[in-house]
């Protein structure tokens, strides 16, 4: 390699290390968020608050000024400077993981948002155990399609009846709306699948900045690696109900999000919905 290619090589190696850049989440690449004050790799900011009382048992409701959804996009991460964290868990293709994911929510307080695909057996099969902590506000749900096609591939008519057989499935299911939020299966999505989905409501793609990269099975080692390397402040995380790994973590995803001081939140804490 000359001179010049391998120096255009260390540059472009040099803004991935920067910006974040990663091939994380389904395996897809997760565009990188530019932090302004931030020079290096995206880092744990702890905002210890010196008249912060002996750490709850549980963690609680925020305390928040909601602000208006941004618009005009997908959302990667919560806005500002702050110690929230969101964590997302998507799919719910194994029933007895979504039923310990409800019950690490209603023993930890840990607040949760689910983007779930209604063909799933475990969102019939544990709404009775998800509806309190819905209806409290702990655990939002939001649409991940029925049945978790790619919406770039599929016809307007299709998309529309993905998103549409969802809402209407988590309507009947746990009497809420999950409008305007949705993820995209994959995170595949363009302008033209936006729009479509736009044009009934879903105007809100919710991407991440983040993943536990459990939607196919990983090894407890690699959880631990990705719970430590991700949960941070103001971030979007994705993880999965498919595979029992997570489950055997939720003391050490407690205990993280404890030692670097974060509130988790779901995006109804945050957000005014539009
Ligand atoms: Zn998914």
């Amino acid at each position: 390699m000359d001179r010049r290619l391998f120096l255009g090589a260390l540059a472009a190696s040099a803004v991935m290390a920067l910006t974040g850049g990663a091939l994380i989440g389904d395996g897809f690449y997760t565009p990188p968020v530019i932090e302004p004050k931030s020079e290096g790799r995206p880092r744990f900011r702890p905002r210890p608050d010196p008249h912060a009382s002996p750490v709850p048992k549980r963690f609680g409701a925020p305390h928040l000024t909601r602000v208006p959804l941004p618009g005009g996009g997908s959302l990667y991460g919560l806005p500002g400077d702050g110690n929230l964290l969101s964590l997302t868990v998507d799919d719910g293709n194994d029933s007895e993981v979504v039923a310990l994911y409800a019950k690490f929510a209603a023993d930890s307080g840990m607040r949760l948002t689910f983007f779930l695909n209604g063909i799933r057996p475990s969102w019939t099969d544990n709404a009775a155990l998800l509806r309190p902590l819905v209806d409290s506000g702990q655990v939002q749900l939001g649409n991940h399609t029925w049945s978790h096609p790619s919406l770039t591939s599929l016809s307007d008519t299709d998309i529309v009846s993905q998103l549409t057989k969802n809402d209407n499935f988590i309507k009947t299911t746990y009497g809420v709306e999950a409008k305007p939020y949705y993820r995209p299966p994959f995170g595949y999505h363009n302008d033209h699948t936006d729009a479509v989905a736009a044009g009934i409501g879903y105007t809100q793609p919710v991407m991440w900045y983040g993943s536990l990269s459990d939607s196919g099975a990983i090894t407890d080692q690699q959880m631990t690696g990705f719970v430590n390397k991700w949960l941070l402040p103001q971030h979007i995380v994705i993880g999965h109900a498919n595979f029992a790994t997570v489950t055997r973590h939720y003391d050490e995803i407690v205990q993280v999000i404890r030692d670097r001081g974060l509130q988790p939140i779901t995006l109804d804490d945050v957000f005014l919905r539009r």
